[in-house]
């Protein structure tokens, strides 16, 4: 018996790396490899088991009955051999016989072999064969042999694959999941989807496992080894790393991973037996994965993600296969797979064949959520173990609606969800038929409905659902899809487009609101040292006041587009109230310029102010008698009212928009802007559902600006709501508020029939 691991692999693999140049049919290498297998492990059997329909077939062995071959079958799970392939499971039995799963096939002749080992072949992450080598003896196989056996698997997965081998139908010879999965996760923009499955970051298929000089391997891997630490202390010392989404925890286990000595050292041992570089690192996460598997422990398993995850940025580093899906291209309707996405990331699919995204963490205010209900993409959030249970390519039903997604669908789950779609269309179709009725509450009161945009598709949206206007454009979403600062005059094109699709419905332009999460690349966010905090950092305003470059630009070119009309603009995150005159400032001095060439002017410019920052709510009266208006943007105030990151996952449940701290903080702002006759708004997530936007209307609010597909719901709640009732229910609830101020609410709302879709 060989000494090490890697001698006895390389012994092998030098002896198939001739068999695979061969100009062979595959079923004499077949036939070969099962003679080199057993002579070299110095074992009576050798067998080669293909997965083949959904059964595991007999292709190839070397001491069971010839006659076996293409004969002898088995189901997923069905014995020893199915067992193994349906689990990915390795086995090292010394009596094969007294195992529960062993199933006796008369016509192999194996009863005469007592130990036995087995170990799947596997191909981006399914079985699709099994090798398994047996042994007159009852005794166990040593760990060597054991490895050999599963490098020697790899290569094999890649001599099948290129003979054409590998079942068409890959039948779902998948662990976790012989059939269909559903994976329950958390609502972050609601609706339904059918697509393929598409990771963000794809999976290297390997395509040779066989290295031809050990020594260039191994000089592979430790370049990617370097790129790899090199790409994660920079991110770890980048601001812009909130881009992806990612958090420090995260971090910080990449970077332990990316210098743990033991990981380098085994995949090494792997270059070692003769595999390439990147068939070295897939065969050490094959190898963790399995152990893992034997481990339940729920905080390994997160570790074994990150892992996982910088495994396969490792592989994709050494392949040079660096590109997002969004760079090779959607091809058919797709659901998109991700731990988390930026804003910016997003924005790089096709909206044609983008259906749905998946995300194994996510928020409900997080800027990337916001993109994709401005996209009209739904989004399924904190999906566990996605990654891990869907392979490239499965068939999704996304229901963001019931909270999951079902991995490979039964006919029956498909007609079901078919059916659900037809009823979610319906109800849509009874929303989109409130388009041209009044948002009027029972009692009479008008509410004003605004939509929320920032893509130049988001314009139908106002024909679509009949709101009074654009109470907030987004500005920046220009800045996050462009690869480059947008220039002055592109920016104008899309504001007049934007004034032109209104019409006389008013539109209000929030000036960029940059940093944050939404970083730009070509924007050097942190020359002044690295952002620990960006959320809380250099961004929105005071960027734009300090880059005055980019602000001036922004001013002419809204004042340009806004010739002959009314041009509403608003200051993001404004702390204070020097920062609102000094941005008004800039406008002012580029329309005085305008003005001085005799250039056309808006008839009147509207200044409006967003309290974002819990800080003006202080000071908020030496600023309204400056404001045309005021915008309560609920994302980020929520986020520092409680000190709660907005794109935490972790965070996103913990504290509810319905609670009094934040209701109660609402209402003053409210009753004073209102004092001093300034139209208040809320243009944060929490407008758009209905029960959150049913409070704030008891708390005097009339004004809100939400996503397009909640202006119907809303339309439907305002109009079976009497006002004149709620408003002294709220002030009851804020005056003592209830264990549950939603709980309460809700009640209240059934009781008076309000409509809460
Ligand atoms: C907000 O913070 O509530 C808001 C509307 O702005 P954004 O979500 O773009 O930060
Ligand atoms: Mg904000």
């Amino acid at each position: 018996m060989a000494v090490s691991a890697a001698a006895s692999a390389r012994e092998i693999l030098t002896r198939l790396h001739d068999v695979m140049a061969s100009r062979a049919p595959a079923q004499s290498k077949l036939n070969s490899v099962v003679n080199i297998i057993g002579e070299a492990l110095d074992s009576e059997v050798c067998s080669i088991y293909l997965l083949r329909e959904g059964v595991l077939e007999l292709y190839a062995t070397r001491g069971l009955a010839q006659e076996a071959v293409h004969v002898t079958k088995l189901a997923l799970g069905e014995g020893l051999v199915g067992t193994i392939a349906a689990n990915i499971e390795t086995l090292n039995l010394d009596e094969a016989a007294a195992h529960p799963d062993f199933a006796y096939r008369p016509e192999t002749g194996e009863e005469a072999f007592h130990s036995f080992a087995g170990v799947p072949i596997i191909r981006k992450e399914r079985a699709v064969g099994v090798l398994a080598v047996q042994h007159a003896e009852p005794r166990r196989y040593h760990e060597v042999e054991i490895e050999a056996l599963q490098t020697v698997a790899m290569v094999l997965s890649e001599l099948i694959a290129n003979a054409g081998l590998i079942d068409p139908g890959e039948a779902a010879a998948r662990p976790l999941a012989t059939g269909a999965v559903r994976i329950p996760g958390f609502k972050l923009v609601d609706g339904m989807a059918r697509g393929q499955a598409v990771f963000h970051q794809p999976r290297v298929v390997i395509e040779h496992t066989v290295a031809e000089d050990i020594e260039a391997e191994r000089h592979r891997v430790y370049a990617a080894f370097d790129k790899m630490r090199e790409q994660i202390d920079r991110m770890a010392s980048q601001a812009e790393f909130g881009v992806g989404g990612e958090h420090d925890e995260v971090l910080a286990m990449y970077k332990m991973f990316a210098y743990d000595e033991g990981w380098s050292r085994r995949i090494n041992e792997a270059i070692d037996s003769g595999l390439t570089a990147e068939a070295a690192i897939e065969r050490v996460q094959q190898r963790t994965r399995m152990r893992m598997r034997e481990i339940d422990d729920p905080l390994l398993r997160d570790r074994m993600h990150d892992l996982e995850d910088l495994s396969n940025r490792l592989i994709r580093i050494v392949s040079g296969q660096l590109g997002t899906a969004a760079q090779l291209g959607l091809r058919n309707d797709s659901i998109l797979i991700a731990r988390n996405l930026g804003p910016a990331e997003l924005l790089e699919y096709d909206r044609r064949r983008l259906k749905g995204v998946v995300l194994e963490e996510g928020s409900l205010t997080s800027h990337v959520v916001i993109v994709a209900r401005a996209m009209g993409v739904p989004v399924l959030g904190r999906a566990r173990d996605v990654r891990r249970q869907v392979a490239e390519g499965d068939l999704l039903l996304l229901d963001v609606t019931e909270e999951s997604v079902t991995v490979r669908p039964s006919a029956a789950m498909e007609e079901a969800f078919e059916a659900r779609l037809a009823l979610t269309q319906k109800r849509r179709a009874a929303f989109a038929a409130l388009r041209d009725q009044a948002p009027v509450t029972k009692d009479g009161h008008r509410v004003t409905v605004m939509v929320n945009a920032g893509l130049r598709d988001d314009l139908g949206a106002l024909d679509l659902t009949g709101a009074d206007g654009i109470g907030l454009f987004r500005t920046e979403f220009q800045f996050l899809v462009s690869a480059t600062l947008p220039q002055r005059e592109t920016q104008r094109r899309l504001y007049k487009d934007v004034l032109d699709a209104a019409g006389e419905r008013p539109v209000t332009f929030r000036t960029v609101d940059v940093g944050g999460d939404k970083a730009l690349p070509y924007l050097n966010h942190d020359e002044d040292g690295e952002e620990e905090n960006p959320a809380m950092g250099w961004r929105a305003l005071r960027l734009a006041l300090e880059r005055d470059g980019l602000m001036k630009a922004q001013a002419r070119a809204l004042l340009e587009a806004g010739a002959g009309r009314v041009l509403s603009i608003m200051f993001p995150m404004v702390s204070e109230p020097w920062e609102f005159d000094e941005a008004q400032a800039i406008f002012e001095a580029q329309r005085a310029w305008l003005a001085a060439r005799g250039r056309k002017m808006p008839t009147e410019i509207r200044y409006g102010a967003m309290l974002e920052v819990p800080a003006l709510a202080e000071v908020l009266d030496l600023l309204l008698p400056r404001l045309d208006f005021l915008s309560i943007g609920t994302n980020d105030l929520t986020q520092f009212l409680f000190a709660a990151d907005r794109a935490h996952p972790k965070l996103a449940l913990r504290y509810d928009w319905l609670g009094p701290s934040i209701l109660r903080f609402l209402k003053r702002v409210v009753d004073q802007a209102k004092a001093a006759d300034v139209p208040v708004a809320v243009c944060g997530e929490m407008g758009g559902r209905p029960l959150e936007a049913m409070a704030l209307i008891g708390l005097g609010i009339d004004r809100l600006s939400i996503t397009p597909a909640s202006v119907g719901p809303l339309k439907a709640m305002l109009r079976s709501l009497d006002r004149g009732a709620l408003i002294p229910e709220m002030a009851k609830l804020l005056a003592q508020p209830p264990e549950s101020l939603r709980k309460s609410l809700e009640a209240w709302a059934s009781e008076h029939s309000v409509e809460l879709a």
